[in-house]
């Protein structure tokens, strides 16, 4: 089933926004636009969005300002799609509170299949069904039980990476920055330690995918974080 949304753009290149315009409607979703972020703000509240789509340059202010805003005001998903590849940038966006991010020029199916990701993920949590299974290639977590199998057969893994495991699985196919999965595996006090997190992915990878230096199934969002494809 194709679920739909209404989207609010928020963009000041005029072209920018007509591909995004198109490309969305020829999806089936409706669209709503904004050229900077006073009209984003006041679009928010009237057009009640199911996703943003945020420029970061825009005229009036830096994209990033608006990311704590919308999200005190809206449950919008938002998704950053930024020109600048700048993975600090991105890093910022996913800490306060963006869901996802692109990066300029974007591939237009990429960007489908994000928000139809983002939108699946936001259906299964307000039905209130709490995933605890999550199954990722031949990668069964079961979040529930704690317990995590590879092709059938159970996987030792050790707390910490059980537990960076666990953050990505309740959030599937999205990236987590290094600070979120640190902050929430390790506590406030170690947001600096990305080494640890680097031990812990290692060790990951070498138990649950079928070639560790290839990785299939954490993926590596370089500088940002990590996903998890499920
Ligand atoms: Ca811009």
């Amino acid at each position: 089933m194709v679920q739909t949304a209404k989207i609010l753009v928020v963009e000041d290149d005029l072209h920018i926004r007509r591909l995004l315009r198109t490309t969305m409607q020829r999806a089936g979703h409706a669209v709503v636009e904004a050229a900077d972020a006073r009209q984003a703000v006041s679009l928010l509240d009237i057009e009640q969005p199911d996703v943003v789509l945020l420029d970061l340059g825009l005229p009036d202010r830096d994209g990033l300002e608006l990311i704590g805003p919308i999200r005190r005001r809206s449950t919008a998903i938002i998704i950053v799609v930024s020109a600048r590849d700048d993975s600090s940038e991105k890093v910022t966006a996913l800490d306060l509170g963006a869901d996802d991010y692109v990066t300029k020029p974007f591939d237009t199916d990429e960007l489908l299949a994000r928000i139809r990701t983002a939108l699946r993920h936001r259906r299964t949590a307000a039905a209130g069904d709490d995933v605890t299974v999550v199954e990722a290639g031949s990668v069964r977590i079961d979040l529930e039980h704690r317990r995590v199998s590879k092709d059938g057969l159970d996987v030792h893994l050790t707390p910490k990476e059980y537990a960076v495991l666990a953050e990505l699985a309740r959030r599937p196919d999205r990236v987590l920055s290094h600070t979120q999965l640190l902050k929430s595996v390790w506590g406030p006090a170690h947001v600096e330690r990305v080494e640890y997190l680097r031990i812990a992915v290692r060790g990951l990878r070498q138990k649950l995918e079928a070639d560790p230096t290839q990785p299939k199934l954490i993926i590596n969002e370089l500088a940002v974080g990590y996903r998890l494809r499920a």
